[in-house]
């Protein structure tokens, strides 16, 4: 709609208060009939200039301005003495009534059909009560005085329309959350016009004087200006909007509704019928009336019953996949706990948990993950006896109740019919995809203690047991597990507070050139002391604050920790100028985007050049994440940061990673160094690794030397360098000074005596 110039909203409004002002000072006579008639008529210039979509609306305020202008000219020719309605104008009135019930039901239906069913209810209800109190308040004492049946039908008829209308109006502000002020406008045009109908149907019936009667004018006026002025108010763009409706009856909606069948008892009780006419009217529509209530009863007791059965599924159930949720087995297992069952019976639990579901996610999209979920459901649905309950708890998690499970065996051979559910590949929309599950197996005992609640975690439990087994196996709960998990949460726990606590300390083995026989570096190893004195392994909390992510600030603290120490060994002549500090670095860290950033800054405060620095990491982060991991480590290469691949050997150790990775070191695992004096094939292994790192041009180191044997034969594979207990065990920073001089004094390998296998030293 075209949006009007505020003047000329304003001149429109001062026009009509003034007029309105006018029609209610004035006596009475013509000039009040002039200005009756050109209130009215200026609504259709504004109804068509405003041009609003809603062309029911349209119309009724049309007719609206048409019925009054009418009545204003019969009543200026009639030359001011009161006249009845004619026939013609009634229907015109009438028509106007019926095109705004509709506009406004269709304004109702646009916002959705919640309403839909007690609306119209209510509606009726409104309609026949208002035609009950209109016929015996003004259809039958018009019939009576003016003997006019057509002319007291019509106006009878009337009313309830107009009533109808009003109460749609309601409902539709009440339905909004915001009310535009053309709606206001509108609902005020209505009122009006329908107070000052009702006093000219009062006057017909003869209820007032024609005195009183004149006061409908100034109402009429003001009503049609009103009803201009929704038409040019730029918010009524608004009304035709959908509008989400509230759920539920309001309270305004109730009281109309009740009134409507109040006011009729009230009206009926208090008049007299007439005749037997009046008579059956009457009974007839007051049991219309009843009819109507029985049914609008009916059908709400109806819809509430249905609402409350899909409330209470909603409740149980899983969205997605139709499954009961955790509510529903939390409360099966507890019916089971309070009930016995048959000796021979060992109801257990099955927690289903997809192996790694977030890669389907990330790589295929939300809803091929939905339909993954959807799919495992109904096969796991299908894998079990109809007396097990499938249920979802969250995301990718599954468990399955099954009451019948005979032993410890026959619950291992429902886990493996549960694991077999993955082995066919699932077919989705974008293609099949193979998915597997790691299944954790607790059985309920009859004389647990245990609450639904711990049941479901002791097979949540097993089921990470299985996770840490390589996944796509089944596992079973055992009371160890539980002291396992306790010790694990209480060790997450510390960690998070061993930084500043000071409880983490770098400890450092020396690396030795096995073709000088001097100290060339050393790797910083972390050692958490905690409070009581434990000392707990990097191999035991490493892991955990991994899987915490407190691995991030712990990483960053060992950097700059071990720089400053290798800054302060070469200032100090512990250490040559360049003796290099090798630090490990975790996949999450490595994947952690401040991470090049954390290196930089450990360099610049530390004050140690970059090719002092390497970086130890591992395989795992550059086969999961291969993309990232070649970023990050070009990024470290270009900061002259050199790249150590750590444990090589013992994952996939594939040739093209080393090719495609910017690395210029393999450390050769403690696995094979181990073997290399006296088994064939690892000397072999290391042989071939030795060959393929040189021909690379790698660097190459040794880990775990424990013997001399173990040396010599590293050094004629061509070994460069070598690091081990044989060497030195880490050593806390302050000892370093003496392991290096005691190195140092050892002299340059070979010359290292060997007498009868054993150092001399
Ligand atoms: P790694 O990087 O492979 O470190 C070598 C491990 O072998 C160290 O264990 C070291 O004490 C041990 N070792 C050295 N020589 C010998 C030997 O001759 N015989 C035997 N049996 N073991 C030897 P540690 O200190 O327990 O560290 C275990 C792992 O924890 C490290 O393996 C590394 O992966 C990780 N780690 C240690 N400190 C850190 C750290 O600051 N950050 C990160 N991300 N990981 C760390
Ligand atoms: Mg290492
Ligand atoms: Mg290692």
């Amino acid at each position: 709609m075209k949006r009007e110039p505020a003047l000329l909203r304003w001149i429109y409004t001062v026009v009509g208060v003034a007029m309105t002002t006018l029609s209610f000072s004035m006596p009475g006579g013509q000039a009040r009939d002039a200005i009756h008639l050109a209130a009215a008529l200026q609504l259709l210039p504004v109804v068509v200039f405003a041009r609003w979509r809603n062309r029911l609306s349209w119309y009724s305020v049309a007719l609206m301005g048409s019925v009054g202008g009418f009545y204003a000219l019969r009543q200026l020719a009639a030359d001011g003495s009161p006249t009845y309605a004619a026939p013609i104008a009634a229907v015109f009135a009438l028509a106007a009534g019926v095109c705004l019930v509709i506009g406004l039901a269709s304004l109702l239906r646009s916002g959705g059909d919640r309403y839909a069913t007690g609306l119209w209810g209510d509606a009726t209800i409104v309609a026949i009560g208002s035609w009950i109190v209109s016929w015996a308040v003004i259809v039958e004492p018009v019939r009576k005085l003016a003997d006019d049946s057509w002319r007291a039908a019509l106006s009878g008829l009337y009313q309830p329309t107009t009533w109808v209308a009003l109460f749609l109006a309601a409902v539709v502000m009440l339905s909004r959350h915001r009310r535009p002020t053309a709606m206001w406008l509108a609902g005020a045009g209505l009122a009006l016009n329908l107070l000052a109908d009702l006093i000219y149907s009062l006057l017909d019936a003869g209820h007032i004087g024609s005195g009183t009667a004149r006061l409908a004018i100034p109402f009429y006026v003001a009503a049609y200006f009103c009803a201009g002025a929704a038409f040019l108010h730029p918010s009524i763009s608004e009304l035709g909007r959908p509008q989400p409706i509230p759920a539920g009856d309001s309270i305004g909606r109730l009281i109309a509704t009740i009134a409507s069948l109040v006011v009729p008892v009230i009206v009926l009780a208090a008049t007299a019928p007439n005749n037997t006419a009046d008579k059956v009217v009457r009974s007839v529509s007051t049991f219309v009336l009843a009819c109507v209530v029985t049914t609008r009863v009916l059908v709400a007791v109806r819809t509430n019953r249905r609402d409350q059965v899909e409330l209470l599924h909603g409740a149980h159930t899983d969205p997605l996949t139709g499954l009961p949720n955790r509510t529903v087995l939390l409360q099966t297992i507890n019916d089971l706990l309070r009930n016995s069952w048959h000796p021979d019976d060992q109801p257990t639990l099955f927690f289903v948990d997809l192996d790694r579901f977030k890669n389907i996610n990330d790589s295929l999209g939300h809803a091929a993950g939905d339909e993954v979920l959807v799919t495992v459901a109904r096969r796991l649905v299908n894998a079990v006896s109809e007396s097990a309950t499938v249920s979802r708890l969250s995301g990718d998690e599954y468990v399955v109740l099954d009451v019948n499970a005979k032993s410890p065996a026959g619950a291992l051979e429902i886990a493996e019919r549960l694991l077999a559910v993955f082995r066919e590949p699932l077919a989705l929309s974008q293609g099949d995809v193979f998915v597997t599950a790691s299944i954790g197996v607790a059985a309920i005992s009859p004389t647990s203690s245990s609450s639904p609640e711990d049941l479901v975690r002791h097979a949540d439990t097993a089921m990470y047991r299985a996770k840490d087994a390589g996944r796509n196996c089944v596992a079973v709960y055992d009371e160890s597990m539980h002291e396992r998990v306790a010790h694990r949460l209480a060790v997450e726990t510390a960690l998070y507070r061993a930084l500043d606590r000071r409880e983490l300390r770098l400890f450092h083995q020396p690396i030795l050139d096995l073709q000088s026989g001097d100290v060339v570096g050393v790797e910083a190893l972390m050692r958490w002391q905690q409070a009581d004195g434990t000392i707990v392994s990097p191999a035991e909390f490493i892991p955990i604050a991994e899987d915490t992510g407190t691995i991030i600030p712990i990483g960053s603290w060992a950097l700059l920790e071990a720089l400053t120490q290798l800054r302060s060994w070469i200032d100090d002549g512990v250490c040559s100028p360049s003796a290099t500090m090798s630090v490990n670095v975790s996949p999450r860290q490595l994947a952690d985007s401040n991470f090049p950033a954390v290196v930089g800054e450990a360099l610049s405060r530390s004050g140690v050049s970059p090719q002092l620095l390497w970086l130890e990491v591992t395989e795992s982060v550059m086969i999961t994440e291969p993309e990232l991991a070649l970023a990050t480590l070009r990024r470290m290469r270009s900061l002259g940061v050199r790249v150590a691949l750590d444990d090589f050997g013992t994952g996939y150790s594939s040739l093209s990673l080393l090719q495609k990775f910017p690395l210029q070191r393999i450390k050769i695992d403690r696995a094979f160094v181990q073997g290399v004096a006296d088994n064939p094939n690892d000397r072999s292994l290391v042989r071939t690794i030795v060959a393929m790192g040189r021909s690379l041009g790698l660097d190459i180191v040794a880990e775990g030397v424990e013997s001399v044997h173990q040396l010599q034969v590293l050094s004629d594979l061509g070994c460069d360098k070598a690091q081990g207990y044989l060497i030195s065990h880490p050593v806390p920073a302050d000892a370093m000074r003496s392991t290096v001089a005691a190195l140092e004094r050892l002299g340059r390998f070979p010359g290292l005596r060997v007498e009868n296998g054993a150092p001399t030293r």
